[in-house]
């Protein structure tokens, strides 16, 4: 397919401001896209170049970028950076300077999609001395052949910034509108993205070999599987009510969660946010090597720092560990504990269909008990007395709480069901709630805060409709540091106009973010408010800290609230 094909639909998308009508454009070319490069189109329209768990990032730096416009353009690097600093955008100084293209012996608009695609990945390919003057003359012959509109795109892809509004759950929609031309499939094709969080495949086996292919999609070793999430009560007293029977009851540690994939020949190891970390911890692919049993398997647990006694130690202090550089010199400052808690794979066996009772018996057969790597602490019980007492237990251990867990449950990739309830130490001893909310959009500071942002509006998502509705104005809470910080970290996610996915009420902010920054907030009450898009807003709202570990999708859902609001 012609590159320009896809630069006249990012155009369309751009200009869109209702996340429907989005869908609509999306399947409606989907219907066009030739099958062998529907995988290609998914990522790109994503502003990716393959799905998150690879790690592969473009990001060349916007110096380079803005040399390969002049290279292009035939312009001297003052004009591209007069420019750049008129328009604000690198993406919009190439479409400038690209009108009037030197005399090239190749003809504008014929660079293919695939093409494009191919080109990139040398880009992320290109390493070593002389690799920077190599990827710019990548990007420059990619330049030459598109036209200034294409430029444009391919710019802001090369940058990591397309911002072109869609999310996967867009893409996914648009699909199983374009291929099975009814919206509910969606949830089918959702279901298998749970398990295999990968646009690319799905879109081409739905393209390719149908709905029932997508319905057979199973565990892969090697690549991550959406995580099972928990749903969070009033009162321990209704967690009876939620999950009849037996529990397993396990310590709710405050680490970070990490899920193991071993092959015949390779650990890997992926974060929340599906992210490779195996590079950061090679301490524990050792452990893992030694302490757990299997040809392959999928597993899962919490990490923690622990000082010389194996005790638990803070959050931040685990937090080090999160680095690219010195990684054996914070192996020895900070050791680590894996606590494993479940199964999801094991030679061969998807393990997902499989009651928890089954996964945990599994998992303890496999795993020699060391220092640095045990099983959860747990108790199994259909006592509330015993949960308390267990709590309580947790608590003096100086864990977060505990998780209450369906013993005849399967795991739910990718869902925050009530077949696992969490009970935190905060929700025993305050009557505040935290929520992690997505930045949408923020307000010029005045006074002290002049120079940054006063204030940030911020919304939960919608995961029935893919939206994100405004449900707070946080000002609170942050300190100076932050407020250097955020303009920084949000500049990337900055649009001049409201994302088409972003659904707002009466309070409008000065700025727009595209939704992918999440913050943590603490409130004191939920209320009926027609000002915020959900109908209901947090009170007294307080920034506590940003939730790098989780996507914009892996916010506090509007159900949750609207469900929070009835519960109280
Ligand atoms: P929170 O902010 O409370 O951690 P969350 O939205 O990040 O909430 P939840 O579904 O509420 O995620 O809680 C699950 C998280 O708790 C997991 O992602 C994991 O990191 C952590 N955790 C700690 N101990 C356990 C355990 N025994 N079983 C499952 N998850 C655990």
């Amino acid at each position: 397919m012609d590159f320009q094909k896809l630069a006249d639909l990012y155009e369309e998308l751009e200009h869109t401001s209702s996340g429907n009508k989005m869908r609509e454009i999306l399947a409606e070319f989907f219907k066009k896209v030739p099958e062998d490069d529907i995988a290609v189109i998914s990522y790109l329209t994503l502003g990716q170049i393959t799905s998150d768990y690879e790690g592969v990032v473009l990001g060349m730096a916007e110096k380079s970028v803005l040399k390969a416009i002049g290279k292009a353009a035939g312009t001297d690097e003052s004009r591209v950076k007069k420019t750049m600093q008129e328009l604000g955008d690198a993406g919009l100084t190439a479409e400038k300077l690209l009108q009037k293209k030197p005399q090239t012996l190749v003809p504008v608009g014929k660079l293919t999609v695939k093409e494009l695609f191919e080109k990139l990945h040398k880009i992320t390919d290109t390493t070593g001395t002389g690799s920077q003057e190599e990827k710019i003359n990548i990007l420059v012959n990619l330049l030459q052949k598109a036209s200034p509109k294409g430029a444009k795109y391919i710019i802001r892809i090369t940058l990591g910034t397309l911002r072109m509004g869609a999310g996967d759950m867009t893409v996914l929609d648009a699909l199983a509108m374009a291929y099975t031309g009814d919206k509910k499939n969606k949830e089918v094709l959702e279901k298998a993205y749970n398990i295999c969080p990968d646009v690319g495949i799905i879109s081409e086996t739905l393209a390719k070999k149908g709905l029932k292919a997508i319905e057979k999609i199973d565990v892969h070793v090697g690549r991550p599987i959406k995580m099972m999430l928990a749903q969070r009560v009033e009162s321990l007293a209704e967690v009876a009510e939620k999950i009849p029977g037996r529990w397993g009851v396990e310590a709710k540690y405050d680490g970070e969660r990490m899920q193991v994939h071993k092959s015949k020949d390779k650990i890997s190891i992926f974060s929340r946010r599906m992210e490779n970390i195996t590079a950061q911890f090679p301490d524990v692919v050792k452990y893992l090597q030694e302490h757990v049993s299997g040809k392959e398997y999928v597993i899962e647990g919490e990490i923690l720092a622990i000082d010389k006694d194996g005790k638990p130690l803070h959050f931040q202090v685990l937090m080090q560990r999160k680095r690219k550089t010195d990684i054996e010199e914070y192996v020895k400052k900070v050791p680590v504990q894996l606590k494993l808690f479940d199964l999801l794979y094991y030679n061969g066996k998807s393990f997902l269909h499989e009651s928890y009772e089954t996964r945990t018996n599994q998992l303890a057969k496999m795993v020699n008990v060391g220092k640095h790597i045990t099983l959860a602490d747990r108790i199994m019980t259909d006592d509330p007395r015993e949960v308390e007492k267990f709590f309580q237990k947790m608590l003096k251990e100086k864990q977060e709480g505990i998780m209450i867990k369906s013993m005849d449950s399967e795991y739910q990739a990718g869902t925050r069901g009530w077949n696992w309830i969490k009970w935190k130490k905060e929700y025993h001893t305050e009557t505040t709630d935290t929520f992690d909310l997505v930045i949408v959009g923020a307000f010029y500071g005045k006074g002290k805060r002049s120079g940054t942002y006063g204030a940030l509006l911020c919304a939960c998502y919608n995961d029935k409709d893919d939206t994100f509705e405004t449900v707070t104005k946080l000002g609170t809470g942050l300190t100076d540091e932050m407020l250097e910080e955020l303009p920084k970290k949000l500049k990337r996610h900055l649009v001049d106009h409201k994302p088409a996915r972003v659904i707002i009420s009466d309070i409008k902010p000065e700025v727009w973010f595209e939704p992918a920054v999440v913050v943590e907030v603490l409130a004191a009450e939920i209320t009926k408010s027609p000002s915020h898009a959900l109908g209901l807003a947090l009170r007294f709202p307080r920034f506590i800290k940003l939730r790098e570990d989780k996507k914009a999708e892996q916010a506090t859902t509007s159900k949750e609230i609207k469900q929070m609001y009835k519960d109280k």
